[in-house]
C-alpha cells in the first residue's frame, strides 16, 4: 500500500497527531494508500511557510522568465509520468481510465503547461490613459495576492488541484493546498514533483486532513489573503462566512444543476449520444453535468425511448478495463445519497424509464445503474438539488419560453445546453439560459483557455484562462507625477495657502 506523508514547507512530514486515514479503490473497495491525517495545527505551520515565504519575495522576486521556466519544468515531469497518473487517478476516484486518459490528466498537464507560458507572457503592467491635468503617467501593476488556501473536491482530482495551483503559482502567490479525502493521491504526486523541481521552500503546501479542521483553518486563518474552493455551494457558503472574518478574497465553484433544452429540430443522430455524454460522463460527478432534460411534448416520447434503449446497454464495470462506459460512485456515502435521491423521485411521484438499482451482475464497487425518470415536475427534490450520481431527470414542455423559464428555475447557474440545428434559435435560448457556460449542441467541452464559473449560486469568479489568471491578481494604481514644480501644482492651495 501507498504510503503518503503531508507536504510542508518543501518537506515530507507525518502529521502532529500522528493520525492517518485509510484511501479505497471504489471499484475493489480496498485501502490502495495511507495517507496523513492533517489537523489545525498541520494548517498552520503550512500556512506560516507560505506567508514567510511569500513575504521573503522568495517566489514573487523572481523575473517571470525563472518563474516560467520552473513551472515548464514541472509540466514536463507530470507528462513524463503521465501513464502512472492515470492509473492512481482511476484507481482512486474510480474514474474511466478512457476518461482519465482522454481528459483529466492531459488536460491537467495542458493546463499546467498554458498557465507556465502566461507566467512569462502576460503582462504585469497595463498601461491607463495618460492624464493631461495634472501632467501623470498611470499604469497598472499586477501583483500576487499573496498566501493562497485552495480546497479541492474529488471528482477531478487531478485537474482541480491543478486548475487552482498553476494560475496560483505563475502569478507569484504562495500555496497550501488541501486535497479532498476521497482521492488525494494524484495531488500527493504532483506535490513529489513540485519537491523535485527547483520551486523554493514553502511556496507549495499540501496538507490532506478532513475539511472541518485543516479546510476549516484554511479559510478562516489571517495569515491567507486569499481562498479558492471548488465544491458543494453548502459548504461554500461556509468558506464565505469563515472568510469575512477578514475579507479575505474568494473565488468559489460550486455545484450545479444544468439544464439541457433540446429543440424539435435536433439532430438526433448527435443528440441521444449528446445528452447520455451530458449527464453520465464519469457517473454523473461533474458539476456542469445536464442533469435536467427538458423535452418537446411532440418529441418527448420516442427521444426518451432512444435514450433509454441506449442507456439501458451501457457497460458498467471495471474502471481500468478500456471497454468500461461508467465506473462506481467515489463512495459508498455517495452511493447511498445517490439512491436517497431515487426514492424521493418516487416518493413525489417521478416514474423510472430506466435504472434505478444497483447493476446485479456486479459483486463489488459502489455502482449505481444508468438511471432516467420521466413524468418529473422542476420543483421535485430530484430537479432542484444536485444528485452528483447517473440520475436524468427528463421534464416535459410545451413552449420554447417555459423550458427556458424551468430551465433558470434553479438556485444554480454552473452550465447549460441547448439543441437544435437553427442557430439563430439556439444563440436566443443560449443568451436567455442564466449561467456561467452554454454549449449550443455540445457538452462539457471546456478549454484551458476559456473562462469557467458559475452565475447565482454556482459560485463567484472565474478559472482558467487569463480570467482564472487574474484572479489571482491584484490590481495596483500607480500615478507618477510629472509636473515636479510647486508652482504650478495648484492644487496645493486646499491645504497650503500660505
Ligand atoms: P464538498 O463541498 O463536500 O467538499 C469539497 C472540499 O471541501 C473537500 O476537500 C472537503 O474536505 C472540504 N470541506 C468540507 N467541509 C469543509 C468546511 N467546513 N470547511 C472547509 N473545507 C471543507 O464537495 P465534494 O463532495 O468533495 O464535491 C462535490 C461537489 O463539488 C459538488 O457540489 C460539485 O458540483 C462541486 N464541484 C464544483 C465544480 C465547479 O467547478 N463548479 C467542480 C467540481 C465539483
Ligand atoms: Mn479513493
Amino acid at each position: 500500500m501507498r504510503q503518503y506523508q503531508l507536504y510542508i514547507n518543501g518537506e515530507w512530514i507525518d502529521a502532529k497527531s500522528g493520525g492517518t486515514f485509510k484511501v479505497l479503490n471504489p471499484y475493489t473497495e480496498e485501502a490502495i494508500a495511507e495517507v496523513a491525517k492533517g489537523s489545525r495545527e498541520d494548517a498552520q505551520i503550512a500556512i506560516d511557510a507560505a506567508r514567510k515565504a511569500f513575504d521573503s519575495g522568495i517566489w514573487s522576486g523572481l523575473p517571470p522568465q525563472r518563474r516560467c521556466e520552473i513551472l515548464l519544468d514541472i509540466a514536463e515531469r507530470l507528462a513524463a509520468k503521465q501513464s502512472e497518473l492515470i492509473e492512481l487517478e482511476t484507481k482512486d476516484a474510480g474514474m474511466t481510465t478512457r476518461m482519465s486518459s482522454m481528459a483529466d490528466i492531459p488536460g491537467g498537464i495542458g493546463q499546467f503547461r498554458y498557465y507556465a507560458e502566461l507566467a512569462r507572457s502576460v503582462p504585469f503592467y497595463e498601461g491607463l490613459p495618460p492624464m493631461e491635468f495634472p501632467t501623470s503617467y498611470n499604469f497598472v501593476l499586477r501583483e500576487p495576492i499573496g498566501v493562497c488556501g485552495q480546497i479541492i473536491p474529488w471528482n477531478a482530482p487531478f485537474l482541480m488541484a491543478v486548475s487552482k495551483l498553476a494560475p496560483a503559482l505563475a502569478a507569484g502567490n504562495t500555496v497550501v493546498l488541501k486535497p479532498a479525502s476521497y482521492t488525494p493521491i494524484t495531488a500527493l504526486e504532483l506535490a513529489k514533483i513540485i519537491d523535485e523541481s527547483d520551486m523554493p521552500k514553502g511556496v507549495v503546501s499540501v496538507v490532506t486532513g478532513p475539511g472541518s479542521t485543516v479546510g476549516e483553518e484554511i479559510a478562516a486563518n489571517p495569515k491567507v489573503d486569499k481562498v479558492s474552493f471548488t465544491g458543494s455551494t453548502e459548504v461554500g457558503r461556509r468558506i464565505m462566512e469563515l472568510a469575512s472574518s477578514t475579507v479575505k478574497k474568494v473565488t468559489l465553484e460550486l455545484g450545479g444543476k444544468s439544464p439541457v433544452i433540446v429543440l424539435e429540430d435536433a439532430n438526433w443522430d448527435v443528440a441521444i449520444d449528446g445528452v447520455l455524454y451530458g449527464v453520465y460522463l464519469h457517473s454523473g460527478q461533474i458539476c456542469v453535468a445536464g442533469t435536467r432534460l427538458f423535452l418537446p411534448g411532440s418529441i418527448h416520447d420516442e427521444f426518451v425511448e432512444k435514450l433509454v434503449a441506449k442507456a439501458s446497454h451501457m457497460k458498467l464495470g471495471d474502471p481500468m478495463d478500456w471497454g468500461t462506459d461508467m465506473g462506481p460512485l467515489v463512495s459508498a456515502e455517495q452511493r447511498d445519497r445517490v439512491e436517497g435521491y431515487i426514492k424521493s423521485g418516487l416518493g413525489q411521484g417521478a416514474r423510472l424509464a430506466c435504472g434505478g438499482a444497483r447493476p446485479k451482475e456486479l459483486e463489488k464497487g459502489y455502482f449505481v445503474e444508468p438511471t432516467i425518470f420521466i413524468d418529473v415536475k422542476n420543483d421535485m427534490k430530484i430537479a432542484q438539488e444536485e444528485i452528483f450520481g447517473p440520475v436524468l431527470s427528463v421534464i416535459k414542455y410545451s413552449s420554447v419560453d417555459e423550458a427556458i423559464d424551468m430551465a433558470n428555475d434553479t438556485i444554480y447557474g454552473l452550465a447549460g445546453a441547448v439543441w437544435s440545428e437553427d442557430m439563430g434559435r439556439a444563440m436566443d435560448v443560449a443568451k436567455k439560459i442564466r449561467s456561467g457556460t452554454v454549449w449550443i449542441n455540445e457538452h462539457h467541452m471546456i478549454d484551458t483557455r476559456h473562462p469557467f464559473g458559475g452565475y447565482k449560486q454556482s459560485g463567484i469568479g472565474r478559472e482558467m484562462g487569463i480570467y482564472g489568471f487574474h484572479e489571482y491578481t491584484e490590481i495596483k494604481h500607480v500615478y507618477m507625477d510629472l509636473v515636479r514644480k510647486r508652482e504650478s501644482k495648484l492644487w496645493y492651495g486646499m491645504v497650503c495657502s500660505g
